[in-house]
């Protein structure tokens, strides 16, 4: 890379890539930066002037005055020398007499830069290196005010540097910077393979709990300083407390060496208090491409979060994840589910289908159970097996839960609306959704919005979600059932059956699992369980309702034991709106007498 002033104009300085016709690319100007910069042109004299950092091989100008490109190499530059010879001021008087500059451009070529002065730039932390210098086509040397100057402007620099390019605590790159120069290697280096990293410490919040906020900062350094050692010359960032960024241009052909040297690097034990040892280890996940790339250092650097987040806690070494094909798919439906969640069109819709619940006994349509489905505009109707988990670990759950409710709630606004009779409708809620902090302002909005009374809806909770932190979820059961919501315990039978859990909440209904259903009638095990089910919910004096029940021996077994509320495909299968608006329409027409199985099923067809 050489330097080429402009005759007449402001000086160049271009990338050699450019006889290969690549163009130079220009940082984004930091005007905050450049009014500085413009300040000590003028309290100098100088023509020419700019703050320079080293990083790599390379310099950077964020800030130039009179210089219109901003990357140069950095062996044999003024930065370079002045830097390295480790003084608090460098000066050369006429550049054209020192054999260190002789043959650079900007030296020999028009207009014929001559004197240099460069207060060298440190930050606390070492991690800043450059200049902020001036240059001016006369030869001289800067006197005494000039000097001082320079100096204090320099202090300003290393400030406001510090403040915006580098984290607080162990001064590197922040998620900003490091992104700016990824997108600058992104276009920079076509032909290279590329890895983009994301180390996430685990376990970092609890030290910095556990002892004091100067020792969490000592360890963030020391882990800063062995990504470093460890990188030799790649780029990097410290993202935010616990999580470190890397980018590896043309990484090692043995890559896999080349992360073990890392997670080695990171699962050294050290010292929290005088003779106290401790050991993070992190979760690492990477992205490599091969340049060009269609990426943004922005997505490239996600997709290395999502692949460090995919990895299960590690059992006492860090573990490292590559971005493959089956992530970039959870990846993309995760960001198309959240934009259907919140109604973009592009991705489709969720939409409600409804499955019918009867009882045999009395011939009546005792329910609906409301199960989500997502009408993607690529893959047609996907079930909730598909994305429900995904809005479970992306967080989105309790968006999807709300606003399956206002869907049910406005579906069933609208049958009461046209005079039809409606059963209760079951929701189904996730635990984070029964969790979290709004809902109950959420539910209490919505139907007041729409006008549903409480009793028209029941929540259904799974076995496996009462086991947690029982207290809790018994307040929030309680909470509901005061709104007039009837409680059901979902899929019973697949979770722990834990007596404990189920004997600390009230609940109106206990859901029998396809699992103890399906083929009741010809299996003695599953009858077994079944019994026990059945002796569980009298107990506790809940409804038993039986899913997933598919045959008519099964349902004929079952009435012969006195169960008469199914739901399952033997009856219907979840239909849509529009399907279930005539089904509750003909049950109307019907409603004198007790309908037989035979007719429940033509109407429910
Ligand atoms: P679930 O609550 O246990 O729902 C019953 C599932 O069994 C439904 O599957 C239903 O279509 C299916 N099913 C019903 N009858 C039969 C049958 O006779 N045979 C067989 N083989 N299957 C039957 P679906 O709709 O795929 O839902 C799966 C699960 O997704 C639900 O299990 C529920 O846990 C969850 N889910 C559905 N909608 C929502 C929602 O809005 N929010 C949340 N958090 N979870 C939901
Ligand atoms: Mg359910
Ligand atoms: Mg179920």
């Amino acid at each position: 890379m050489i330097y080429r002033p402009v005759r007449g104009g402001p000086a160049r300085l271009f990338n050699g890539d450019e006889q290969a016709g690549h163009d130079v690319l220009a940082d984004p100007a930091d005007p905050k930066l450049d009014y500085i910069t413009r300040l000590a042109v003028q309290a100098t004299g100088a023509d020419i002037g700019g703050i320079s950092l080293m990083f790599q091989s390379r310099i950077w100008l964020p800030s130039r005055i009179g210089v219109q490109d901003c990357y140069l190499a950095r062996a044999g530059s003024f930065c370079t020398s002045a830097v390295e010879e480790g003084s608090g001021w460098f000066e050369v008087e006429d550049a054209s007499r020192d054999p260190r500059f002789a043959g650079n451009p900007l030296v020999s070529q028009v207009p014929h830069f001559r004197h240099y002065a460069a207060v060298p730039l440190q930050g606390d932390s070492a991690h800043l290196l450059g200049t902020l210098w001036v240059m001016g086509r006369a030869p001289r040397r800067l006197d005494v005010a000039q000097t001082a100057q320079l100096r204090l402007m320099a202090r300003i620099v290393v400030d406001m540097l510090e403040l915006r390019y580098c984290d607080a605590v162990t001064g590197m790159f922040n998620r900003a910077v490091f992104l700016q120069h990824l997108e600058r290697i992104l276009a920079e280096r076509p032909g290279a393979t590329l890895s983009v990293g994301m180390v996430d410490l685990i376990g970092f919040r609890q030290v910095n709990d556990l002892f004091r906020r100067e020792t969490g900062d000592r360890i963030l350094r020391l882990m800063g300083k062995r990504l470093e050692d460890w990188a030799d010359g790649a780029l990097l960032g410290h993202l935010g407390a616990d999580q470190f960024a890397f980018a590896l241009v043309s990484p090692p052909h043995d890559h896999e060496a080349c992360m073990r040297r890392l997670c080695a690097a990171i699962d050294q034990p050290f010292e929290v208090e005088p003779g106290c040892m401790h050991t993070l280890n992190a979760r690492i996940g990477i992205r490599r491409q091969a340049l060009p790339c269609e990426e943004s250092a922005d997505g490239l650097l996600d997709a290395a979060d999502i692949a460090a987040s995919s990895i299960r806690q590690p059992q006492g070494a860090s573990a490292v994840h590559e971005y493959d094909a089956a992530l970039m798919a959870r990846a993309r439906l995760r960001y198309e589910l959240r934009e259907a969640i919140r109604g973009a069109p592009r991705f489709g819709r969720l939409e409600v289908h409804y499955q019918p619940q009867v009882d045999v006994a009395h011939g009546r349509l005792i329910g609906l159970e409301a199960l989500v489905r997502w009408r993607h505009p690529v893959y047609g109707l996907v079930g909730p097996g598909m994305f429900v988990p995904q809005a479970e670990t992306s967080g989105r759950i309790f968006e999807l839960d709300m606003h399956v409710l206002e869907l049910v709630c406005r579906d069933l606004m609208a049958w009461r609306a046209r005079g039809l009779h409606v059963p209760p409708v079951a929701l189904n809620f996730s635990r984070a959704s029964l969790m979290h902090v709004q809902v109950f302002a959420h539910l209490a909005q919505v139907l007041e919005a729409t006008g549903v009374p409480g009793e028209l809806l029941e929540f259904e909770v799974t076995e496996s979600q009462l086991l947690d932190s029982p207290t809790l979820l018994h307040q929030r059961i309680s909470a509901l059932r005061a709104l007039g919501v009837r409680v059901a315990v979902d899929d019973f039978g697949t979770g722990y059956s834990n007596l404990d859990a189920l004997t600390s909440f009230p609940f109106d209904r206990l859901k029998a699992d396809r699992r103890f259903v399906h083929g009741v009638a010809s299996d003695e095990r599953t009858a077994g369980v079944f019994a026990l089910i059945q002796g569980i919910a009298a107990v506790f004096e809940a409804e038993l309702l039986c899913e997933g029940l598919e045959d008519e021996a099964d349902l004929s077994w079952l009435a012969e034991r006195g169960v008469h509320c199914v739901q399952g495909w033997y009856f219907s299968r979840a239909q849509p709106v529009q399907a279930i608006e005539r089904v509750l329409r003909r049950f109307q027409e019907a409603r004198d007498a007790p309908l037989s199985v035979p007719e429940m099923r033509a109407l429910l067809a």
